[in-house]
């Protein structure tokens, strides 16, 4: 006999709508303030699909058990009602022990094509750009072996470069720092364009040089963060066909990356994009979700003046940690109150657009 526990049969009963307020009411408690527990505990419980398919395009999985990983993305995606969900590499260091790049998971994720996909770089791209930085030397030489390691990574099936960094501080990978306009970072837009794959960069917003935030620690972090915006912006402006998209939109911990300096980005460069992150547990400087679980009133208007240049990146991890609040279910609860039409864009469309033949054909599959 089928053991079912009656506390999901229950639930499974009420209508997703129903859930979704039962889970609004309860936000509040993510953000630290009381709740009624047995609200809580459904909320906990009882995830909120995706009202439509959409494309989880940043998630990471264990490197050490990288079957065990694909396996819970797999089994996620019914219950998110996910089309599909794209793993990324973290971004890292040659120093760091532990690094690794795609090779590690690529065989098992090449088992559920047009379910899963994945991009490259993050452990070996990123890591060269970091020594570049450290020790000077972006010669003939140095940009020969990154091209070579780029193209190497497209041959052996990644869909993108990522995850890539500009600012980052400490936590998963160790603090690092990279100027957006480095001779490889424009080498890796021109192949990025060649190719036509995006790129995936996550970024502090710095906007001038400024002290490390007073929450943060100096060490492991630097105590001063160079500005990057501008030279962000010449990145995107080197090669226009290059397709960049910003990780991390809701995300924000100097505080900077406010919706005014997005939309202005938005307006002032069509090739980039941005993934939309909300964690609950980290909710950092700039949320787009208020006390009741709404999105904010200026958030809405980017996403819906800009609805081509949003996707879903949650920066879920797979299996997803026990015990944690998950980071796939508050930037869905955010996806859930977006209009149908902005919704159907954020969810597959504009992924489609950004991996073009690598995942269009499976989306176009997806029911909006
Ligand atoms: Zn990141
Ligand atoms: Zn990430």
């Amino acid at each position: 006999m089928m053991r079912m526990p009656g506390r999901r049969v229950g639930i499974l009963s009420i209508p997703v709508l129903a859930v979704a307020t039962l889970v609004f009411a309860t936000h509040g408690s993510l953000l630290g303030q009381s709740s009624s527990p047995a609200a809580k505990k459904i909320a906990a419980v009882e995830p909120v699909p995706a009202a439509t398919p959409f494309v989880e395009e940043h998630a990471h999985f264990d490197e050490k058990d990288p079957a065990g990983s694909v396996r819970a993305a797999v089994a996620a995606l019914g219950r998110e009602n996910a089309a599909m969900i794209l793993f990324q590499i973290s971004p890292d260091t040659f120093d760091h022990p532990g690094r690794y790049d795609s090779e590690i998971i690529l065989a098992e994720v090449k088992k559920h094509n047009g379910k899963l996909a994945l991009t490259g770089g993050g452990g070996s791209l990123n890591a060269m750009i970091m020594q570049a930085v450290s020790t000077g030397d972006a010669g003939p030489e140095v940009q020969k072996k990154f091209k070579a390691r780029a193209e190497e990574l497209l041959r052996k099936g990644v869909i993108g470069f990522g995850e890539m960094t500009a600012e980052h501080f400490d936590g998963f990978t160790p603090y690092q720092s990279a100027p957006p306009d480095h001779p490889l970072f424009l080498l890796l837009s021109d192949l990025a364009a060649e190719h036509s794959v995006p790129i995936d960069i996550h970024m502090e917003a710095v906007p001038q040089d400024m002290a490390l935030p007073s929450d943060l620690k100096s060490p492991p972090n630097a105590a001063r963060l160079h500005a990057n915006i501008a030279a962000f912006e010449r990145l995107l402006a080197h090669n226009p066909r290059a397709n960049v998209i910003w990780a991390h939109l809701g995300s924000d911990f100097t505080g900077f990356r406010t919706v005014e300096l997005d939309r202005r980005l938005l307006q002032a460069h069509p090739n980039l994009y941005m993934e939309i992150k909300t964690d609950p547990r980290a909710p950092g400087k700039n949320y787009p979700l208020g006390n009741d679980g709404k999105i904010k009133t200026d958030w809405l208007k980017m996403f819906t003046d800009f609805p081509d240049r949003f996707v879903i990146g949650s920066d879920q991890h797979y299996p997803e940690p026990k015990d944690a609040d998950k980071r796939w279910q508050e930037t869905i609860l955010l996806f859930n109150q977006l209009p149908a039409e902005v919704r159907k864009k954020i969810g597959t469309e504009n992924v489609a657009h950004l991996y073009g033949n690598s995942v269009a054909p499976f989306l176009r599959a997806a029911k909006n």
